[in-house]
């Protein structure tokens, strides 16, 4: 009688399976809420002391103020009048070569003539999330002198707490029927729609600082996986062919091989298409194999981004599969941002040839074969 009455007393064993399972999914909220915090903090960039003016694209479309897909813009005037160049990244947030050959720009360079305004987020909603199903993490790092600078990697679609729901079908600015999910992909919605979805309201804005800040020439900075056909190459409005095949040439002295590859005329609503229909301006894209967004790749992981080392790339290059050469020792991010960079330089170079009334006089765009050997912290402000 007296044992039966001290066990109804007692906690059951139900009692602490129920306080266990409440904790653990307390821990796991607070765990993957702090995670999904992380990925809205924006890291910072510390441009050199030549920027001549920071803004904001919602300066240029104010439509896209206090909204997710406003996002920094550094413009570089030098003090001869000249030619104007565009440079965005970040048109998709998960290709990291992509967004990281502007920030090297932006912590390095000085204009004496002409103007290069840069972007590189230009989608800054899809950097607040990942890829789901590609196990990538959401956070790479690069090493400087003093300390890591960690930068995030995103999605190649604007982030849906901030764009939703996708229509069955999306039918962009230039009329092409695209997939429903596309109608977040930054590049299928240019020139972009004022009222539209967010996205093309970036877009839009994108074109505005090319209207008001009257740019000659547009280059967007890209990744692709290493068995997509465009690669290593450079893709040109039919307006920039004599520019694309002189940055070829010129690419060359820098030890890079680049493919030429036209812009097809059907394709629509991606940049080097729209800038150069819509806007008038020279455009072209750049791209580089990134095994972190390949369907072929092993195991994600933070060296897979910065070290670009592979188990299967390799072997799928050796049968043939591949349309660049993928070595055992990997293409890694410094080597992929070298490559934009050279590209960057010969398309300055040759922008010049071909029109000496508008030159651009840039210093200290770091030389690529040199950043192969010390790295790219060595061109980055270091954190502390
Ligand atoms: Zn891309």
């Amino acid at each position: 009688m007296k044992l039966r009455k001290i066990n109804s007393i007692l906690p059951q064993p139900q009692f602490f399976l129920s306080w266990g399972l409440f904790l653990f999914s307390c821990l796991i909220s607070y765990l993957s809420g702090k995670e999904f915090l992380k990925q809205h903090k924006v890291e910072p960039i510390y441009p050199s002391s030549a920027l001549t003016i920071q803004k904001k694209l919602s300066d240029f479309f104010p439509a896209l103020r206090n909204s997710a897909g406003d996002t920094e813009v550094y413009i570089f005037e030098g003090k001869e009048p000249g030619g104007h160049i565009f440079i965005t990244g970040g048109i998709h947030p998960n290709e990291p070569a992509g967004f990281i050959t502007p920030i090297i720009l932006i912590e390095n360079i000085k204009v004496n003539q002409g103007k290069i305004v840069l972007i590189p987020r230009a989608n800054a909603s899809g950097f607040t999330h990942s890829d789901p199903q590609e196990g990538n993490p959401q956070h790479f790092f690069i090493e400087t002198s003093k300390g890591k600078r960690f930068f995030r990697l995103g999605s190649r679609l604007t982030n849906p707490i901030h764009q939703w729901p996708d229509p069955t079908i999306y039918i962009n600015p230039g009329g092409q029927k695209l997939s429903g999910s596309e109608v977040r992909n930054l590049n299928r919605c240019f020139p972009g729609r004022s009222k539209g979805f967010l996205t093309e309201k970036i877009a839009f804005g994108l074109m505005e600082v090319i209207r008001q800040e009257k740019i000659d020439l547009g280059i967007d900075v890209h990744e692709s996986a290493p068995e997509y056909p465009v690669i290593n190459a450079i893709v040109f409005h039919e307006n920039s062919a004599e520019l694309a095949a002189l940055v070829a040439m010129n690419m060359e002295a820098y030890g890079f091989k680049l493919r030429l590859e036209a812009s097809p005329p059907n394709l629509r609503g991606l940049s080097h298409r729209e800038w150069g229909d819509s806007a008038g301006i020279l455009a072209v894209l750049l791209e580089t194999p990134n095994a972190s967004h390949g369907r072929l790749k092993g195991k994600p992981s933070i060296s897979l981004i910065v070290e670009g080392m592979d188990k299967f790339y390799p072997k799928a290059s050796r049968s043939g599969r591949l349309f660049v050469n993928y070595p055992e020792s990997g293409i890694p991010l410094k080597e992929r941002v070298a490559r934009h960079l050279a590209a960057i330089i010969s398309l300055i170079e040759s922008f010049n040839e071909l029109f000496p009334q508008k030159k651009i006089r840039v210093e200290n765009i770091p030389n690529p074969a040199e950043l192969m050997i010390k790295g790219l912290g060595f061109y980055l402000h270091n954190p502390q």
